[in-house]
């Protein structure tokens, strides 16, 4: 009765380092990767321990960096602690035709610009449980040094009162049920009614007509019950 369009939705996750967007993100794309993807993004930072080319980012000089963003080769991008990061165009537009969810990892400044492109986009904020739980977790992590998590702390205080530009927050407490929060919100999106692409009846009229002429059905009883 219903023709819903086919193609993939474009996903915002942003939320201060340490949040627990990455953690999450790897458990949805664990759960599918069939009909969801992680956009990978380009920096021009140093890579952590443990991450790798392509698969965590693109790593690219400064310089070369900028000369992709001479050639329009970002959707978006910025300057984030001191390093540029950016949304390379290529495969988004092929990934959503296709019916594949695209996710966008980014701070806020991108995700702001993605929302004069694409305001129909989902803006999912992933929000730490207090700040003090948020420094515990960016210690644990130990891919910064006290300095560096300084910086990111600075600019986590200024990303938390942005929240309200987005369309859901989640609080990333107990790992699991933050996981299905955002998996529910993205099942809720799929009934949006904006999705729908046509209406139509999938039975003919005479048939309809048949089966309310049809003396096997006796719904009296259910109207005595009404009485
Ligand atoms: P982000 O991608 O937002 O910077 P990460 O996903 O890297 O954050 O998470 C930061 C740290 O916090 C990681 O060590 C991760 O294992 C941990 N973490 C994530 N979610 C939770 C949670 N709900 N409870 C406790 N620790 C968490
Ligand atoms: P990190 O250095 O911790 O990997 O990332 C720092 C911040 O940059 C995070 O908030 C992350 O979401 C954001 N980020 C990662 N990729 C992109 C991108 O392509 N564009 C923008 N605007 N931000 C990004």
């Amino acid at each position: 009765m219903i023709k819903n369009k086919l193609t993939g939705q474009l996903i915002v996750i942003s939320g201060p380092s340490g949040a627990g967007k990455g953690t999450i993100i790897n458990k949805l794309l664990e759960k599918d990767n069939k009909t969801r993807w992680l956009s990978i993004s380009a920096t021009s930072r140093e890579p952590r321990p443990g991450e790798k080319e392509g698969i965590t980012y693109y790593y690219l000089k400064k310089e070369d960096f900028e000369e992709k963003i001479d050639k329009g080769y970002f959707l978006e991008y910025t300057n984030y602690a001191g390093n540029y990061y950016g949304t390379p165009k290529e495969h988004i537009k092929e990934k959503i035709n296709k019916g594949i969810d695209v996710i966008l990892e980014i701070e806020i400044e991108g995700a702001a610009n993605i929302k004069k492109l694409i305001p129909e986009a989902i803006f999912i904020f992933i929000m730490p449980p207090s700040l003090k739980e948020l420094v515990k977790r960016l210690k644990n992590r130990g891919t910064e040094n006290n300095d560096k998590i300084l910086k990111r702390f600075n600019t986590a205080y200024k990303e938390v009162n942005e929240v309200t530009k987005y369309n859901y927050v989640v609080i990333n407490d107990k790992l699991d049920e933050a996981i299905e929060k955002v998996e529910s919100i993205l099942k809720a999106e799929k009934c949006r009614v904006d999705r729908i692409e046509e209406v139509f009846l999938d039975t003919k009229e005479e048939e309809i007509h048949e089966l309310l002429m049809d003396n096997n059905f006796d719904n009296s009883r259910i109207s005595e019950k009404i009485q």
